[in-house]
């Protein structure tokens, strides 16, 4: 399976990363499925980052196989959707963009997208309206509102289809709000869409 993440996806969030322009198309990197944690497992901090942050992202999941999907059909290509953190070496990724060079280091390590639970689609009254957020430590430190996506769901899905194939079990995270900050040593992450705990680990 592949892990697609959407950068730069809320307006919120690129004004905090003082991005003084918006996409014109969604921005995508990939993690390797060696990235996945799953199953409430801990979350080890690397030796190579000392600026760890979290970024919460609702995650869809494809249940079917296409390519070149056109927009209007894309919300028949996932049911399935959760709450993810898209961990993200903050330091390696400031070092790597000065350079011009790619971000996997910083973005696609072992452990950098754990997921929670799945729900269905259908337990959610409307999609462009989803409320999520991150708890750590009880406090309440990042929100969003899934009507406040720069490219929608489908848009993301049409857009993927044209250069990689999807395939069933692919994830893609769909992009933060503002409100990214550090982890450390013993912090407890619990992720929510709505009222819903859906994904609950520790950092250690
Ligand atoms: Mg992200």
């Amino acid at each position: 399976m592949k892990i697609f993440a959407i950068g730069l996806n809320y307006a919120s969030h690129n004004k905090e990363m003082k991005r003084t322009f918006e996409a014109s198309e969604p921005v995508i990197f990939m993690k390797p499925d060696t990235a996945l944690l799953k199953d409430g497992k801990p979350f080890f901090l690397p030796d190579f980052s000392d600026e760890i942050h979290y970024e919460t992202e609702l995650v869809i999941k494809i249940n079917r196989l296409g390519k070149n999907i056109a927009e209007k059909f894309a919300h028949r290509y996932y049911d399935d959707i959760t709450i993810g953190i898209d961990f993200t070496a903050r330091d390696l990724q400031r070092k790597q963009k000065k350079l011009g060079l790619p971000w996997e280091i910083a973005k696609s390590f072992d452990n950098s997208a754990p997921i929670g639970e799945f729900i269905s689609k259908k337990e959610i009254p409307d999609i462009n309206n989803i409320n999520f957020r991150l708890d750590i430590n009880g406090n309440s430190v990042q929100q969003g509102n899934s009507g406040d996506l720069i490219f929608s769901f489908d848009k993301i899905i049409a857009y993927i289809s044209r250069f990689f194939t999807l395939k069933i079990g692919d994830l893609i995270f769909t992009g933060t709000p503002a409100g990214i900050g550090g982890v450390s040593i013993n912090d407890r992450l619990e992720g929510y869409i709505e009222d819903k705990k859906l994904l609950d680990f520790k950092i250690k």
